[in-house]
């Protein structure tokens, strides 16, 4: 599968596997890889500043219920369920070993693979079988690039004990097979609330099945590899070098198909494949133009500046000139409210049901000269309104019908 993007609407950059993101983020000297413990998760479990007693109870389902809309025992009953498989399978080992899977290592998973490798096809056709298997597999798109290391983390952390060991990898593994699995529109559309964070496990569950069932083909055709999430190295820089799309104002990516209403997953590993190019399509430019995510956090959390090399906190990646959302605020919002928050991509211009042609045919005209004109039509419109969690379980409806029906019948009684 190649990564969509409508050919009049790309521009693709060389493929000079560090050149494009050291252009686009300044990359400095004194960059250093990301450490795990400093996730703003993990912080919660060692950093007295980052108290997160709420959010974690939110997933007892004994409490924190309330009367507000999309806040109730149904709205947690289901979020928690979306989030059901990818806890009991993440967190399968953590009493032998503190691990959680996906989030702070990689899968272990994969049944051992043949003593024997599979008859190397060349890069191309290598590449093209993995992108159709990823897609059989629930991957929205695919891209490939090499492993840059410095966005692997430098060290893991284990959430049981504490330690912070280093990371090591196989040796060997030279690619990153980046997959886009694609969130609801409709539910996301409902942030805040707890509702909505069915949308984000939803999200989990399918990127957890894509990257496993992948690494296990791969596995099975004599090669290492290795399923990852949130684990072992950052998504988003990976992504972008993989030709997935650009990164936004909010600290996110923003891909051609699905805007930024996405997951990131990777199986990484040593089978020779064929790197995509990394892509421009406007989006850079329409953030300097639009403040909506910044100006929507309710934590103001989203920078409204020009992108900065100072970072927030030690959350944060040093070293580097970007938009750099302050973890801090962002997660003391989500404790506040017991739940995850995505108002920053339900805003978003780019969130959009891309099945929709007039929505594509956005996508294409927001990256030229009517870049003001697409801005001013998605305000004007007012897409990126919240949508009422009750309209998304359909009671409301229901409760028109039955009130039409009634007037109705009276009606013809009266007439
Ligand atoms: S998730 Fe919510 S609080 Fe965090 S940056 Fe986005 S809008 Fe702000
Ligand atoms: S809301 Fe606007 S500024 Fe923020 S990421 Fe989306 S396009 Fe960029």
């Amino acid at each position: 599968m190649r990564p969509f993007l409508p050919p009049q609407c790309r521009t693709r950059m060389a493929s000079d596997v560090k050149n494009h993101l050291d252009k686009e983020f300044s990359i400095e000297e004194s960059f250093q890889p990301f450490n795990q413990k400093n996730d703003i998760f993990n912080r919660s479990l060692w950093d007295e500043k980052i108290n997160a007693k709420n959010f974690f109870t939110s997933y007892d389902l004994t409490s924190n219920f309330r009367k507000s809309k999309g806040f109730d025992h149904w709205d947690y009953a289901l979020r928690n369920a979306s989030w059901h498989l990818t806890d009991v399978v993440g967190e399968s080992h953590f009493s032998e070993n503190g691990t959680v899977e996906g989030f702070t290592h990689y899968y272990s998973l994969q049944r051992p693979g043949p003593s024997t490798k599979a008859p190397d096809l060349g890069s191309v056709e290598n590449t093209q079988r993995i992108k159709k298997a990823a897609g059989i597999f629930g991957a929205g798109m695919v891209g490939i690039c090499e492993l840059d290391r410095r966005f692997l983390y430098s060290h893991q952390y284990n959430r049981k004990t504490g330690e912070n060991p280093q990371l090591v990898l196989p040796a060997g593994i030279k690619y990153a097979v980046m997959l886009i699995l694609p969130m609801n529109y409709e539910l996301g559309r409902t942030f805040p609330s707890a509702l909505s964070g069915t949308t984000t496990g939803a999200g989990y569950l399918q990127s957890m099945g894509c990257a496993n069932q992948l690494a296990q083909f791969i596995t099975n055709l004599g090669y290492e590899a290795i399923a990852s999430m949130n684990d072992t190295a950052l998504n988003i820089p990976l992504a972008i070098q993989a030709g997935l799309g650009e990164y936004g104002r909010h600290g996110l990516l923003i891909t051609p198909k699905f805007g930024p209403n996405v997951r990131i997953a990777k199986v990484l590993t040593d089978l020779p494949l064929k790197v995509d190019d990394p892509v421009r399509f406007g989006v850079k430019e329409f953030c300097n133009i639009c403040r909506r995510c910044s100006s929507s956090c309710p934590a103001r959390a989203i920078p409204d500046s020009d992108p900065q090399t100072v970072a927030p906190n030690l959350s944060s990646l040093q070293g580097i000139t970007k938009w750099t959302v302050n973890a801090e605020k962002c997660f003391k919002f989500w404790v506040g409210m017991n739940s995850d928050c995505a108002i920053c991509i339900r805003v978003c211009p780019y969130n959009k049901d891309y099945t929709k042609w007039y929505h594509r045919l956005g996508v294409r005209l927001a990256r030229g000269p009517f870049r003001r004109l697409m801005l001013w039509l998605d305000h004007l419109l007012r897409f990126g309104t919240r949508k009422d969690p009750k309209d998304w379980w359909g009671t409301r409806v229901w409760v028109w019908v039955w009130v039409w029906v009634w007037v109705d019948t009276w009606v013809w009684v009266w007439v």
